[in-house]
């Protein structure tokens, strides 16, 4: 016999803890089934010498009132669980390349006015800049947030086919300003010839308004959305693997997971890769055909990390959240593209813990695939030693911007993408589950649906990624599942 639910959420990343909350809020009973130990997904964080450190949250943006994260965030009476510190007004993400360097504001009326003030000559670029991020943002629902209008799907608006690149090229001849704008491709994790003008348009908006990061990082977000949950009797149970979906009629019955449990539900949300939760579905339910374009999708690229308790703040790089390029990386074996850096204790301020650095560069799965069937801490010495060349590598780099940092290092841990392969499950370690590029836009794209009328996908693979992004394609998902027509105007101002 299985337990029988009226929602199951497969996974407890934050997609499928704020699916949970807005199913319970209307009264279902929702059961959250997590293969890990913990909840969280690429939220989790990790303890080492009583220092805690962050594994996929650096900043978030659109937390003003009337802004998206700030709506849902209330929406869900999580906004007075959190303590959101914002980055520095001026000076929220900073961009450098040798040396050239521009400070994006916190605001996106702030940077408006700096780049007139930056780039004299470039009044007109910059204005048809603003008129067109304007008219994406207006016309997505999520993002504009207003009630009584008429809405498109961004990707249906003019130049949805057109790159990053495409749309910088005829907007400006000025290198630098090209530069500074396509730096934020990093946002999807893509080069500016990879990324979607709209997608990218959309989650580079998103970041202002303002870029804040939450006191105690993902760990603090994820704590007040389970405690949310469990105020309103959703159910988790974690080590709960599901490997397998049973259907009839076009309906998911039942799932099976790999500790040999079942459980039954009217509505079962895939709040996590949709690719295994295809595999563990039998080829007469949905079409093989879609099922083999959707299996064969690239995924985006993963993470190289470095995680350093330092002996004391790094004041060169303070508060701000720095993306750092040099071009003698990006020609390296393997290439280094951007590294983010974050200074967590610098932004928290006191009483955040010891002073730290998160760094992160994005990297595919390729290099390490022969250590993939190996597990986590036992990849071998070959691994530890190919994994500290690129952490050299990424320490050089922001140590020609930090002098001081060798000196204030106190010990550096490092992960790859099988470390995030190993813990979330997602394929090759991706950080937004399948890749948001240009070629794999539209009707391609795995959808909230399928054939299977009571299963809905959800999480970073679907529209949008990153933190805001699974906000909205978690409430995009719950509005259909709902579908009382509620949930939007709800959080709609
Ligand atoms: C290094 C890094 C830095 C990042 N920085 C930022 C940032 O600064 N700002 C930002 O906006 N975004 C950032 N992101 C992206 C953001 O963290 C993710 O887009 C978001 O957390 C994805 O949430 P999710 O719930 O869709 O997926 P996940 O977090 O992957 O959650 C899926 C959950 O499902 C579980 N699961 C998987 N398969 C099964 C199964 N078969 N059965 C049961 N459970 C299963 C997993 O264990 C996991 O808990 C970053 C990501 C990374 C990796």
């Amino acid at each position: 016999m299985s337990d029988t639910y009226d929602v199951v959420v497969i996974g407890a990343g934050m997609s499928g803890l704020v699916d949970a909350i807005l199913l319970a809020e209307t009264g279902r009973r929702v059961l959250v089934l997590e293969q890990h130990t913990i909840p969280g997904g690429y939220l989790q964080q990790f303890r080492r010498k009583k220092t805690t450190f962050d594994v996929g949250f650096h900043y978030m943006g659109s937390t003003e009132p009337g802004r998206p994260m700030r709506q849902m965030l209330e929406h869900l009476r999580v906004w007075s669980r959190i303590d959101c510190v914002p980055f520095p007004a001026d000076a929220a993400i900073e961009v450098r390349r040798g040396d050239c360097a521009f400070a994006f504001p916190a605001t996106w009326q702030a940077f408006v006015d700096k780049a007139h003030a930056t780039w004299p000559g470039e009044h007109h670029a910059l204005a048809q800049l603003v008129a067109d991020v304007e008219r994406v943002c207006g016309a997505y629902k999520w993002f504009a947030l207003r009630k009584g209008r008429e809405y498109a799907h961004p990707m249906e608006l003019g130049l949805s086919g057109a790159s990053l690149q495409d749309y910088l090229e005829p907007l400006t001849d000025d290198p630098w300003l090209r530069e500074v704008l396509g730096f934020q491709s990093f946002n999807l994790g893509l080069f500016p010839h990879e990324v979607p003008w709209v997608k990218h348009t959309l989650a580079f908006r998103s970041n202002f308004d303002t870029t804040s990061r939450v006191r105690g990082g993902g760990g603090a977000l994820t704590d007040a959305l389970r405690a949310r949950g469990t105020e309103l009797g959703v159910e988790f149970r974690f080590d709960q693997l599901v490997d397998r979906l049973d259907c009839a009629d076009r309906r998911v019955v039942e799932v099976h997971t790999a500790a040999g449990e079942r459980f039954a539900a009217d509505t079962f949300v895939a709040a996590c890769h949709p690719k295994p939760i295809l595999r563990a579905i039998s080829d007469q339910h949905v079409r093989p055909l879609f099922k083999d374009r959707i299996l064969e999708m690239r995924e985006s690229r993963g993470a190289v990390q470095l995680f350093a308790r330092l002996r004391e703040p790094l004041r060169s790089l303070g508060a701000t959240c720095v993306m750092l390029r040099d071009p003698a990386q990006e020609h390296g074996d393997p290439p280094l593209s951007t590294v983010l850096v974050t200074c967590p204790s610098a932004i928290e301020g006191e009483g955040s813990g010891d002073a730290r650095i998160e760094a992160m560069t994005y990297m595919h799965i390729d290099p390490f695939v022969r250590w993939i069937d190996r597990p986590v801490l036992k990849r071998g010495a070959e691994y530890e030693a190919f994994k500290q060349r690129l952490v050299e590598r990424m320490l050089d780099l922001i140590a020609t911007h930090a002098p001081e940092l060798r000196s204030c290092i106190d010990q550096v841990y490092s992960s790859t993408p099988l470390t995030d392969l190993w813990y979330t499950r997602n394929e090759q370690g991706g950080v937004f589950g399948i890749s948001h590029d240009v070629s794999q836009q539209g009707s391609e794209r795995p959808m909230i649906r399928l054939r299977l009328k009571n299963l809905f996908f959800t999480g970073h693979s679907i529209t949008m990624p990153g933190i805001c992004g699974t906000f909205i394609n978690a409430f995009d998902s719950c509005d259909a599942i709902r579908g009382d027509g509620v949930l939007f105007d709800a959080v709609a101002v």
